[in-house]
């Protein structure tokens, strides 16, 4: 970002690492692929339509691949459309009933403790027989006013007899497979958009570099001109502008440095570096100011052997 105005050459490099990393190569973008679904243990020609668990540390870890890499190919995957990755899920708990009613009749009597949760499912919930409901659990437990622990207990219970088909709420980020997996080589990309969107971020990182780098213009108007304004005053507060600041003088200054300049030469010729030494009270730059601009005006020369002269 912008805010970057302090760096080490460290960091500039750093930057220029970053569209290799932001742009991986389509080589690496099918090893990440494949990676991942031999992670989910996907097979060839399945998965389309489904949503996995995934956990980015955990997958990195098993197959060896840092978390960039992994993020940087599945943002373009999904740019793709093959799959998506959804960091914020909440996916509700769901419960569908699985028997039939004679036989859920048959199983609430020999199992009468799991007896109040079945008719609460069945009275708060219409079509439970026919299509998966969202549920709550902390809903059935106040309606039964019981502990929340022990309602997801007693439905894991009828989800194992078979009873109910239970999945408890998701909260993990979830790995959506738009397109059945496929094989390697079969995974393509428009990999002439992908090298376009990659040219383009290597010239904004091109120009982000050369504003941090800038050390003389007002960064205010580089940052206008970055995005098209032209008409930007110099904001007067950045580093470059207050650098700018102490190097201009007024003309008090001016004044000073120049009568302490001809008080010091009187009519003689004098090496640049005796004149500094006698100026060490001055700002360097500033006396420089001064030289220069007596120079410009015809009113100093700086001889080939280095010596100043007055004319
Ligand atoms: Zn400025």
């Amino acid at each position: 970002s912008f805010a970057v105005l302090l760096y080490a050459d460290k960091d500039l490099e750093e930057l220029n690492d970053l569209s290799a990393q932001r742009f991986p190569e389509l080589e690496k973008i099918r090893q990440v692929y494949l990676a991942i679904a031999n992670y989910l243990q996907l097979e060839a020609g399945t998965g389309e339509g489904s949503s996995f668990d995934f956990d980015l540390a955990d997958f990195g870890k098993k197959f060896g691949l840092d978390n960039f890499t992994t993020l940087y190919s599945l943002k373009t995957l999904e740019q793709e459309g093959w799959l998506a990755l959804n960091e914020q899920v909440f996916l509700p708990s769901t419960v569908q009933f699985t028997v039939t009613k004679e036989y859920l009749y048959r199983f609430e009597q020999d199992r009468p403790a799991l007896d109040p949760l079945i008719k609460t499912l069945l009275r708060s919930y219409e079509g439970i027989f026919d299509y998966p409901c969202f549920i709550s659990e902390l809903l059935l437990a106040q309606l039964m006013r019981k502990d929340l622990e022990e309602i997801k207990q007693q439905l894991q219970e009828l989800h194992r007899a078979g009873i109910i088909e239970y999945s408890p709420r998701k909260d993990s980020p979830q790995l959506y497979f738009q397109r059945n997996r496929v094989r390697g080589e079969q995974l393509t990309i428009n990999i002439n958009a992908y090298q376009q969107r990659k040219a383009i971020f290597e010239k904004r990182v091109a120009t982000m570099i050369s504003y941090v780098k800038e050390e003389a213009d007002c960064r205010s108007r580089m940052i206008g001109v970055y995005f098209g304004d032209n008409n930007i005053r110099t904001c007067g507060i950045c580093d470059n502008c207050l650098k700018q600041k102490k190097l201009s003088l007024s003309k008090e200054e001016f004044t000073v440095i120049h009568e302490r300049i001809r008080h010091i030469m009187q009519d003689d010729s004098l090496e640049v570096k005796e004149l500094f030494n006698q100026l060490q009270d001055i700002k360097k730059e500033k006396a420089w100011k001064v030289i220069e601009f007596l120079q410009a005006e015809n009113k100093l020369r700086i001889e080939k052997d280095g010596r100043i002269r007055l004319k």
